[in-house]
């Protein structure tokens, strides 16, 4: 823990933050509701015990799977809110724990984990980038290899845009950093929601242009 955050957690104290319970950031008593949301393709949401990506979804996307942890709905957004809104390291930490729950086995030796960083301009707002701190949790728990490959470039925001009008700002929206490192290898994304993919997809397919074998991806919570 860092120190000036120790010294927060003495004069405020966490509270539950689903019923304002003091002392932890989710009380023992809420902590039992279940984040499990049901695997699938993260395009067509067919169900699939793996969350692959189907055959035909396949066709059109450079993602082979998309790992999720949670419905983005109570409990699960109140997280994403208190991590990105609040830079809750006690909220980064339970994301992470639970994608690494719903993560399946993978081989440290051919496996690099990365996230897909926010525009520059809001992490200078904030100075606090939840993705890139989940996947750092991520990496320690499984121990990956957890490296920057990817550089923002355009600094288009999201919020109300259409899905036609996202996949558009997304077309090259990234570069890649130190591609040796993942030259045919599964790079792991990590991204604390996902709504379209289409962020994911642009990263993922940036990668797989600079010689990723496969590219799969984690998040937290799913709009559904
Ligand atoms: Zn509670
Ligand atoms: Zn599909």
């Amino acid at each position: 823990m860092k120190l000036l955050e120790s010294f927060f957690k003495i004069v405020a104290p966490d509270c539950c933050i689903s019923c304002g319970q003091e002392g932890k950031l989710i009380c023992d008593d809420c902590a039992q509701v279940s984040f499990d949301a049901m695997p699938r393709c993260y395009r067509c949401k067919k169900p699939d015990p793996n969350s692959l990506t189907c055959a035909k979804c396949s066709k059109n996307s450079p993602l082979n799977a998309v790992y999720v942890a949670a419905s983005y709905k109570n409990l699960a957004k109140d997280l994403v809110h208190a991590c990105k809104y609040q830079s809750s390291r006690s909220a980064a930490r339970i994301m992470s724990e639970q994608i690494s729950v719903a993560l399946p086995y993978l081989d440290p030796e051919q496996t690099i984990i990365t996230h897909s960083p926010t525009t520059p301009s809001r992490i200078r707002e904030r100075s606090f980038d939840q993705s890139g701190i989940i996947a750092k949790n991520i990496a320690i728990k499984l121990h990956l290899l957890k490296a920057n490959l990817l550089v923002r470039m355009t600094n288009t925001h999201q919020v109300g845009a259409t899905h036609k009008q996202r996949i558009a700002h997304m077309d090259g929206a990234f570069e890649v950093k130190n591609p040796i490192l993942f030259k045919g290898k599964t790079v792991l994304l990590v991204d604390d929601v996902l709504t379209t993919g289409a962020t994911l997809e642009s990263a993922a397919r940036t990668l797989r242009r600079s010689g990723a074998k496969r590219v799969i991806a984690c998040v937290f919570a799913r709009t559904e």
